[in-house]
């Protein structure tokens, strides 16, 4: 994801879940607890899952990621294509094509901290959002290509020189085993940082699979509701159904996102909703599910960052004036965003993205 704004114009909400302390009121207090942080979520120290992976279950993983290779039904595009030798729906063959490799500071402040989120944007995407806010990465084939064991090298090189908190890999979906033999190489040369596997949530169980054990931070955008919705904008079918299996499987494998006491996330699951123009009642469906099928402690970024981009607000080939997807042409606005934010918290979730009220990061 690009640069992500945080909540604006929302009150602190404060959990019912825990005791309230009746101190003396001072006015050097905060009145404003980073509820994040409370336990069970605060963990003393972390070691990522791939450090623990036995070197059996390494070689078993490096074993389905080549098999995947050779015959990648690995998404819900299920093209069946060998892609040593062709590329399927998302474009990409057995090496990656990577757009950018660097520190960022676009992501939610707990995983970007100070040094900021290493974060690998892969070119090409098993989706096709008329709206992406990465068009010129996800829809066309730029970028450098690199072996998993190159990929590997760059992991440890934004360890050891950016000094990072994570290594982010931005829209991994449609190059997973790729993904697996690149962390199974950076392992054997020193990565020591979790990994965050930022994904639109097309994935399948076949993938959620390969990744366990090797994923610390399952990031998924759940993008809309409706099958009408994802059929015409994202260009899928049932897209909800196949987020809502794989953001259950994510949450059986790392649970509720946890943080060390420097306020930096290490394991768990957040789940981003991006609020669109006129969608907000998808969005309301949405909150209401993490709330009911997954978890009221789920940690969640409801984003108002929507802008037209690739083919939104274009003009219709050969009408004249008239504009493409025009009912999604435009920001959201704060009705919306109030919407998705109520329910959310009528639905007895808690645990919320916010802006800081200060001007640094909210950790
Ligand atoms: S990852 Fe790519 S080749 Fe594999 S099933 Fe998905 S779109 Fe097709």
């Amino acid at each position: 994801m690009r640069p992500s704004l945080s909540l604006r114009g929302v009150p602190p909400f404060h959990s019912p879940r825990l005791p309230t302390l009746s101190l003396p009121r001072s006015p050097i207090l905060p009145t404003h607890r980073n509820l994040h942080l409370a336990p069970p979520f605060l963990l003393d120290t972390y070691t990522p899952r791939y450090q623990l992976l036995s070197s059996i279950d390494a070689a078993r993983k490096r074993s389905l990621a080549y098999s995947h290779l050779s015959n990648c039904n690995l998404c819900p595009r299920l093209c069946s294509v060998n892609r040593f030798k062709t590329t399927g729906h998302c474009l990409i063959g057995s090496n990656v094509l990577v757009n950018t490799i660097a520190p960022h500071f676009g992501e939610e402040p707990c995983l970007q901290g100070h040094n900021g989120s290493g974060s690998v944007f892969f070119s090409g995407c098993n989706l096709r959002c008329v709206f992406c806010q990465n068009h010129d990465i996800a829809h066309q084939r730029n970028g450098m290509e690199l072996s998993p064991e190159e990929l590997a090298e760059w992991m440890v090189k934004l360890q050891d020189v950016g000094g990072v908190h994570n290594i982010n890999m931005v829209t991994p979906e449609h190059v997973v085993p790729q993904v697996a033999l690149a962390i199974l190489a950076a392992r054997d040369m020193g990565l020591k940082v979790p990994i965050v596997y930022n994904t639109s949530a097309f994935d399948s169980m076949a993938s959620l699979e390969l990744m366990d054990g090797l994923v610390d931070i399952y990031l998924p955008d759940f993008k809309v509701w409706n099958d009408s919705t994802s059929k015409r904008l994202l260009k899928a079918d049932n897209y909800a159904e196949h987020a809502r299996e794989s953001i259950r499987e994510m949450y059986r494998q790392v649970g509720d996102l946890c943080f060390t006491g420097d306020g930096i996330a290490r394991k768990g699951v957040l789940v981003r909703h991006l609020v669109m123009p006129g969608k907000e009642e998808e969005g309301v469906e949405i909150v209401r599910w993490l709330s009911g099928s997954v978890s009221k402690d789920t940690f969640v970024h409801i984003m108002e960052q929507f802008h037209p981009r690739a083919h939104v607000g274009k003009k219709r080939r050969g009408s004249g004036e008239e504009k493409r997807y025009a009912d999604i042409n435009r920001a959201v606005n704060e009705d919306e965003m109030s919407v998705v934010v109520k329910a959310a918290k009528e639905a007895g979730l808690w645990r919320f993205q916010e802006a800081a009220r200060h001007d640094g990061f909210n950790i």
